[in-house]
């Protein structure tokens, strides 16, 4: 399969913010040489979704940063955006992101329901799971990033990408080891299928975002700050590039 290269806006820039960012990133995608081996995913906020797909499109797939739980189409679920309505624009919807899981006490069984109304609008999920620093350092992050898998994946579990996401790595400047990644997509891997792909996503920039992508134990990355800076951006492309 392809790499993916997944960019996760989360709530940064405006609207007109977000198209002229768009607008810049598809020049630089356009510059590289990316021999189709690399699958770029934008995940701009929802407001953003289809002013950035009309200017991306042509270089890059659109994922959304959530779903609703409710339903996969409509209904009285006031604030909701559902997978039907994502489903013009996207192909990928992230679920279960640690920020959501913390902040709005999101759990596995509502992470699994948004993953059953993602499939049922041929989308694929981008499923998350991490560890906090306290679970690493007691030894049992093994375990508990498996069942959190399994209870978020209830449903889904053949069609799913599995981002593994430690909550201590997320926007600290401290990545993961390629090791620990490399680890963790074993476990998956001899759970779900070695067809399972398999993503890494914590502090990913320009200095380790090859090394990375270079495992074959990992199907891609999951970045977040790094990707907001047109700079950081260009530069993980080329470095994808010079392949
Ligand atoms: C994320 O939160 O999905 C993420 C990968 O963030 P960052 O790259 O900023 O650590």
């Amino acid at each position: 399969m392809n790499k993916l290269f997944i960019s996760n806006w989360k709530m940064n820039l405006t609207l007109a913010e977000g198209i002229s960012f768009s607008n810049e990133i598809s020049r630089t995608i356009n510059k590289s040489i990316i021999n189709g081996n690399i699958e770029i995913v934008i995940c701009p906020p929802f407001i953003s979704i289809p002013n950035c797909f009309q200017v991306l499109k042509s270089v890059a797939k659109i994922g959304a940063q959530d779903v609703s739980s409710m339903h996969d189409a409509k209904g009285a679920y006031t604030g909701e955006i559902s997978a039907k309505m994502i489903s013009d624009y996207a192909d990928y919807v992230i679920i279960g992101h640690s920020e959501r899981r913390i902040n709005l006490k999101e759990t596995n069984h509502d992470v699994s329901l948004k993953g059953i109304n993602v499939i049922k609008n041929n989308m694929i999920p981008i499923l998350c799971i991490g560890e906090t620093e306290t679970q690493r350092d007691s030894g049992e992050y093994i375990s508990v990033l498996l069942n959190q898998l399994r209870e978020s994946s209830k449903g889904f579990e053949k069609n799913m990408i599995v981002a593994y996401e430690p909550i201590w790595a997320i926007g600290s400047g401290n990545s993961c080891k390629t090791a620990q990644i490399i680890e963790i997509s074993k476990q998956v891997k001899s759970s779900y299928g070695d067809e399972t792909p398999f993503i890494y996503g914590g502090s990913v920039n320009e200095d380790n975002c090859k090394e990375i992508l270079d495992q074959k134990e990992i199907d891609g990355v999951l970045v977040g700050s790094a990707s907001l800076s047109l700079d950081s951006f260009s530069k993980m492309i080329s470095l994808i590039d010079s392949e």
